[in-house]
């Protein structure tokens, strides 16, 4: 099997095998509008065999798959992905239309070294143990065994595919699950590419499938509601988090959310102002602003603002809205038409809400192929108030409002004042306020003189709006999400202190020990029970 990413035709995966639909919708480059792919459309009965296959697969090979064995596989993945660098870079760009150098060091690396993170971090994820006194003195034993949820049904974003989906794929099948996955709809082929990497690498039929799609009424919907998916783990929009989180209802499955951010970033006047506006620029303009932990809410202390914000409008100003393969280019398109009438909303609605517009806010003119893309401008604005809408909803562009504050309480509350509380920046180079600033942002991921540091092993979640059923307070790695914890109790045969022999014989409901309404009950003694 081999790929040719010029070949525009998306098919899904399902079964091991490449298949076809009946019904198929263009993917647009959002460079200069032409069609890059054709992409087969899962219908509901594509959905029932993909997972068909996930559920026969955890029966198969896969399922007896010895844990070194899985963790070789993920390793030959990444490998895989890194042999076809090349493939896997254009069909990234291809799809999104970010510049080939962004692409190139972030999305199809960070894509490969997802697949070995996690499979150095699963043979070395543990379990925990508790020690349980009984009546008779000789004491239990509680321990957690860690089984794979099952079929998990993956559902990603578009504005960075492969990084994305694979921050799912790869804990997902490091813990034993197969996998239907749905790309987004704006970008089907790198999800596609992967299949051929699988295949090549000898991951057995079932384990990971693809179904391309929609959302509502189409494969999205159909996976979500699926009777025989075990879970959810999806990354995109609030509202979307909201619909799924209803459409999972009936079949009551766990799920994992990644979700929008209204991020803000706090720039002291003792900050090193040169890395701070650099930052804060990279911050607010990388991946065009499609970046769930951008800051587009920027507070900046009062002696330095007007200096911050024209910094800011120079670096905006100086970005290279280029085609992708051009060194020179450090920002893309927007993702589709679609997406940049959201943003120009945002823009028009800036202005009605009385925005000062610091430089952007509309769509530039190239005179080429480009003008019939999905480009924007940059856009800055200060003066508006923390209430406008403007600086309350995620706008998902490359864009951000800036005001002054006073004092550090002041922004601390300006900032912690939204429904999301994903992530924060902070830049100051007073070592005790950025901690303590740091400490004070209600997120899932605070930054103090940086942005977008992350730890693959941390998922991307947030502390409101996006947070559902996460093993939260413990800030669990991401495997957690993928693994069912069965607790196991055993009655023991020795004093506690030698605490050592367990015999196999005993089960939870033998044992009789338990944890109802939060309070420990005991065994319920029944005459049989002497060899306790
Ligand atoms: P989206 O919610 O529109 O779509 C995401 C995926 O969900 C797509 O595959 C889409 O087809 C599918 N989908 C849509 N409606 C569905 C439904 N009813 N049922 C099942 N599936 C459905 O998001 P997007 O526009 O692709 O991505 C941008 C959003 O993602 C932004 O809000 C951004 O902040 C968020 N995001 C969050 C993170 C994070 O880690 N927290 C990372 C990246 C993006």
């Amino acid at each position: 099997m081999t790929a040719n990413i010029k070949v525009a035709e998306r098919k899904c995966y399902i079964n091991g095998q490449f298949v076809g639909s009946g019904r198929q919708f263009a993917k647009i480059n959002p460079v200069d509008g032409t069609v890059v792919a054709q992409v087969h459309e899962a219908d509901r009965a594509m959905v029932d065999a993909a997972v068909r296959a996930a559920r026969a697969a955890l029966k198969g090979p896969w399922g007896r798959m010895a844990l070194q064995a899985r963790v070789d596989l993920l390793r030959k993945i990444a490998e895989g992905i890194e042999k076809r660098f090349d493939d896997f870079l254009q069909a990234e760009v291809a799809d999104t239309g970010k510049p080939v150098s962004l692409a190139s060091h972030l999305d199809v690396p960070r894509g490969a070294a997802n697949f070995r993170v996690f499979a150095d971090i699963v043979r070395t994820y543990g379990t925990e143990s508790y020690h349980l006194d009984t009546p008779d003195g000789k004491g239990a034993v509680n321990y957690a065994m860690r089984k794979p949820l099952g079929v998990v049904g993956v559902i990603a974003p578009w504005n960075l595919p492969l990084l994305l989906l694979t921050w799912k794929l790869a804990p997902a099948l490091a813990c034993g699950n197969t996998i239907v996955a749905k790309p987004s709809e704006e970008t089907p082929s790198t999800a596609t590419l992967l299949a051929e990497v699988m295949h090549e690498a000898g991951v057995p039929a079932g384990v990971y499938n693809v179904v391309h799609g929609f959302g509502p009424d189409s494969a999205g919907e159909f996976i979500t509601t699926h009777p025989d998916v075990n879970g959810i783990t999806f990354t995109g929009e609030t509202a979307t988090g909201a619909a799924i989180m209803k459409a999972v209802a009936p079949t009551v499955k766990p799920i994992s959310f990644e979700l929008g951010g209204k991020n803000p970033g706090i720039v002291f006047a003792d900050c090193d102002f040169d890395a701070a506006a650099a930052g804060m620029s990279n911050a607010i303009f990388s991946n065009t602003g499609q970046v769930c932990l951008a800051p587009e809410r920027v507070y900046v202390e009062r002696p330095i603002f007007e200096r911050f914000v024209a910094a800011l409008k120079s670096k905006a100003e100086a970005l290279v809205l280029g085609f992708p393969q051009d060194k020179a280019t450090n920002m893309g398109p927007l993702i589709s038409r679609q997406h940049r009438e959201k943003v120009l909303s945002y823009y028009d609605l800036a202005k009605k809400e009385g925005a000062k517009i610091v430089t952007g806010g509309g769509v530039p003119k190239f005179g080429d192929a480009r003008d019939s893309g999905a480009w924007i401008q940059p856009t800055l604005w200060t003066g508006l108030p923390e209430t406008a809408r403007t600086v309350r909803e995620e706008i998902f562009g490359p864009c951000a409002h800036i005001a002054p504050f006073d004092k550090e309480e002041e922004a601390i509350a300006m900032a912690n004042n939204t429904p999301y509380g994903l992530a924060s920046t902070v830049w100051t180079t007073n070592l005790a306020r950025g901690h303590r600033v740091g400490q004070a942002m209600e997120v899932g991921i605070s930054w103090v003189n940086c942005w977008q540091l992350l730890v693959p092993a941390r998922p991307a979640h947030a502390l409101r709006r996006g947070q559902a059923l996460r093993d939260r307070p413990r800030r669990r790695p991401a495997l957690a999400q993928f693994l069912f914890r069965a607790d196991q109790h055993l009655r023991q045969t020795v004093s506690a202190a030698r605490n050592t022999v367990i015999p196999a014989a005993f089960s939870t409901r033998e044992s009789g020990w338990g944890i109802q309404h939060g309070r420990i009950v005991g065994p319920r003694f029944r005459g049989d029970e002497k060899s306790c």
